[in-house]
């Protein structure tokens, strides 16, 4: 059969590729320690399991919900909104998605047309490129520079600014770098997209992940009128250990968020029935288990933060959010005589068992991809692998 000229474009995700070979080594019997993961290793707070129970028990996860989501879950979104960020929303501008990564791909599809451009960030999240472009849209990449805290400038924006371009993704903080842009940074780039009428795409997927005093700001509450210009991604994934529930929701403008309604109705319907009450627990019980997983990943980031920066040649700034390192290994590569880092990244895994995501898959082929959302053992005995695996490599030559 012949496949789509679109769909032999696509290139499947780095993320989900590692860690499920990761995943198929282990089940071979191998000791292999994964750092690829995105997801918590918490299992789901059990509030939020007895309520999607209770609507297995009692029919109501039996049938449908609007394609757009429970009204229920929509205005529990609305209050958790306005309470962690003082931010109005209407439930017309809101929808409930399979998944923030839903949520993306149905908003590119309402707002590109064939040649529109996107300013994608690089290093960027493995998705945002390859929906750009099922969306017939061009992804147009800029790179955010290590000297910089992995943050794009303004004269950068502006230099790639087009009469195509219709939409900039901000991650804040980032997935891979744990990057949180400042309020004032934010400010000047909201500013420029309301100038140019550029729809700003605010992923705050990591919003509570935040270590170590950092504040993180979204940009839709810089000013009313950058509000208007953002459209809101975000979901209950990362923040209550909910990624196998697949529940994300987008927050914007009427007119954008009643398309990807009819988007949804025409490919997902809504989301898992049983997962939306899961997430009006999440949203509306007590808040107090976010707030301990927060606090392990900050101490899991303080702990392994020096052992990872003492690694031969690493070199890394520490994060400010999200649960990864993103260090850049060129010199390591150097150090041990690697032509890049896919080869480091392999040998890594079937020398020394251990699994780590290339940094080529977000854009950056300088990097590794390190997920601390594993337990304390398990990051500390791969650091000492990676670290023998180097010194190993360098005493070769
Ligand atoms: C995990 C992740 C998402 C998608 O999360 P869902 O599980 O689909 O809700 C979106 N953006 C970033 C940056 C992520 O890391």
């Amino acid at each position: 059969m012949k496949i789509s000229k679109k769909a032999s474009r696509v290139e499947p995700s780095v993320t989900l590729a590692a860690s499920a070979k990761a995943q198929a080594l282990k089940a071979a019997g191998s000791d292999v320690l994964s750092l690829t993961v995105g997801e918590p290793d918490f299992s789901t707070p059990k509030n939020i399991q007895e309520a999607a129970i209770l609507s297995i028990k009692s029919g109501k996860a039996s049938y449908y919900t609007g394609s757009t989501g429970l009204p229920e879950l929509k205005q529990a979104v609305i209050e958790r909104t306005k309470i962690d960020y003082g931010l109005t929303y209407e439930p017309k501008e809101v929808i409930i998605t399979t998944g923030a990564k839903f949520a993306l791909y149905a908003l590119f599809q309402v707002l590109l047309d064939p040649d529109d451009e996107v300013i994608i960030p690089v290093p960027y999240w493995v998705s945002y490129g390859e929906q750009v472009k099922l969306a017939d849209g061009v992804p147009i990449y800029v790179k955010a520079l290590q000297e910089n805290d992995y943050k794009i400038t303004l004269a950068q924006l502006e230099s790639v600014r087009t009469e195509k371009t219709q939409a900039i993704i901000l991650n804040s903080p980032s997935n891979p770098t744990g990057t949180i842009y400042t309020k004032t940074e934010l400010t000047e780039i909201g500013r420029w997209a309301v100038k140019h009428n550029i729809v700003i795409v605010s992923d705050d997927i990591y919003g509570k992940l935040v270590y170590n005093d950092h504040t993180f700001v979204p940009i839709s509450s810089v000013s009313e009128e950058i509000r208007k210009q953002t459209i809101v991604i975000n979901g209950v994934s990362k923040s209550y250990a909910m990624t196998g529930w697949r529940i994300g929701y987008a927050l914007g403008q009427a007119n954008i968020i009643a398309a990807m309604g009819n988007i949804l109705s025409q490919t997902t319907s809504n989301p898992a029935t049983a997962s939306q009450y899961a997430a009006l627990e999440a949203l509306n019980g007590t808040q107090e288990t976010v707030e301990k997983m927060r606090k392990a990943f900050e101490m899991r980031l303080n702990t392994i933060y020096p052992k990872i920066t003492a690694l031969p040649g690493f070199s890394v700034k520490k994060p400010q959010g999200a649960f990864y390192l993103f260090p850049n290994i060129q010199k390591t590569l150097q150090m041990c005589h690697y032509q890049n880092v896919d080869d480091f990244v392999n040998d890594l895994l079937e020398e020394s068992q251990v699994a780590v995501v290339t940094g080529a898959g977000f854009g950056s082929p300088e990097n590794i991809r390190l997920s601390y959302a594993t337990n304390l053992d398990t990051l500390e005995e791969a650091v000492r692998r990676i670290s023998d695996f180097i010194e190993s490599k360098i005493k070769e030559h």
